[in-house]
C-alpha cells in the first residue's frame, strides 16, 4: 500500500534539481502522473491558485519525459487525490504532496504502466525549467511590494480601523484581493470591492475616482523602494506543502513580512524593469492589477 510516510517536497529550500525513487505511475486525464519520493517541483495549489505550477523534465535512465504541469495530491489511506478531488478535510498525517503531470511517455506507456516494477522504486532525476521558475518567482516576489505599496496608496481611504501590513497601513489587499495569476514575468490580480470591504469602512467610490492618481503613486512608491536591492527569504518550518510559509523582506530598512507559500527571488536587484497597471475590472465592483516585470 501506498504510503505518504517517506515522501517530502523540497521546492522551498530553493532546489531546482534532485533524485528520488518513483512511487507511483497511473493515466490521469489524458496525460500521466508521477508520484516520487521527493520532489524540487512547485505543484498548483488546490485551495488558491496564484502561482502557475513549474515545468521541466524527469529523466529516467536515457528517457528524459517533459513534465507539463505540476498538481497537489494528497495519499490517504493508501489512495492518491488529485488536485480538486483532494477532501476539504484531512488528518494532521494526511500529507500533501506534488504530483507530475505528463501528456505522453514517448512510447514507454506499455512499459510504465501495464509492467509497473520497470519504474517503480527506480531512482529518476527532476529538473525544473530554471528560467521558467526565476521568471515566476520575480514577479511574485514584485506582486508582494506592490501590494504592500497599493496598501500605502489606498490608506487615506479608511474610516474605520482595519488589520495592518508590516509597515502600518490599512491592508486593502487582504481585504480586497479576488483571484491572482501568477506567471512568467506577469501577474493578474483582481481585486473586488463589494459590500462587505464598504462595511469594513473602505470609501470606495473616492477610491476609484482617484484610481489613476493611485496608480501612479504604486508605481513611484516602488521605485523609490527598490532603488536599492532588498534581500527576500522564504522562511519555512518543514518541507510539507501545507505548513505556513513567510516571504521576508525590506521596505527602506524596515522588515516586512507577508503569509505566502510560493517561490520567489534572493533579491529585487534580479529584476531590471517593472510596472503597475491598473484596469477597470468585469463590473465596477472590481479592478485588475497587472503587474509587468522584466529580468536582467
Ligand atoms: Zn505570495
Amino acid at each position: 500500500m501506498l504510503s505518504n510516510s517517506v515522501i517530502e517536497s523540497s521546492f522551498m529550500t530553493g532546489e531546482l534539481s534532485l533524485d528520488a525513487a518513483v512511487i507511483d505511475i497511473f493515466k490521469y486525464n489524458d496525460g500521466y502522473i508521477i508520484i516520487t519520493e521527493n520532489s524540487p517541483f512547485y505543484p498548483k495549489n488546490y485551495k488558491w491558485e496564484d502561482q502557475k505550477s513549474d515545468v521541466g523534465v524527469i529523466a529516467f535512465g536515457t528517457h528524459i519525459l517533459n513534465i507539463v504541469k505540476t498538481y497537489t495530491a494528497a495519499i490517504i489511506d493508501g489512495q492518491v487525490y488529485i488536485d480538486q478531488n483532494i477532501p476539504n478535510k484531512l488528518n494532521s498525517e494526511d500529507k500533501l504532496i506534488p504530483a507530475h503531470y505528463l501528456e505522453s511517455l514517448n512510447g514507454l506507456e506499455e512499459n510504465f504502466i501495464i509492467d509497473r516494477k520497470i519504474i517503480i522504486s527506480k531512482k529518476v532525476k527532476l529538473s525544473v525549467d530554471a528560467e521558467a521558475r526565476h521568471k515566476i518567482s520575480a514577479v511574485h516576489s514584485m506582486v508582494h511590494f506592490m501590494s504592500l505599496a497599493l496598501n500605502k496608496a489606498a490608506n487615506k481611504y479608511w474610516n474605520k480601523n482595519y488589520d495592518t501590513d508590516s509597515l502600518g497601513n490599512f491592508n486593502l489587499d487582504k481585504a480586497s484581493i479576488f483571484k491572482s495569476s501568477i506567471s512568467e514575468l506577469q501577474s493578474v490580480d483582481i481585486y473586488r470591492f463589494g459590500k462587505s470591504i464598504k462595511k469594513k469602512g473602505f470609501d470606495k467610490a473616492a477610491f476609484l475616482q482617484d484610481i489613476d492618481s493611485v496608480n501612479e503613486e504604486i508605481n513611484l512608491t516602488l521605485k523609490n523602494w527598490l532603488s536599492i536591492g532588498n534581500e527576500i527569504q522564504v522562511e519555512y518550518i518543514s518541507k510539507n506543502i501545507g505548513d505556513l510559509r513567510l516571504w521576508k523582506s525590506f521596505v527602506e530598512n524596515y522588515p516586512v513580512v507577508i503569509p505566502c507559500g510560493g517561490t520567489h527571488i534572493k533579491n529585487t536587484e534580479e529584476i531590471k524593469d517593472f510596472k503597475v497597471e491598473i484596469n477597470p475590472g468585469e463590473s465596477d465592483e472590481y479592478i485588475e492589477i497587472i503587474t509587468h516585470c522584466k529580468l536582467r
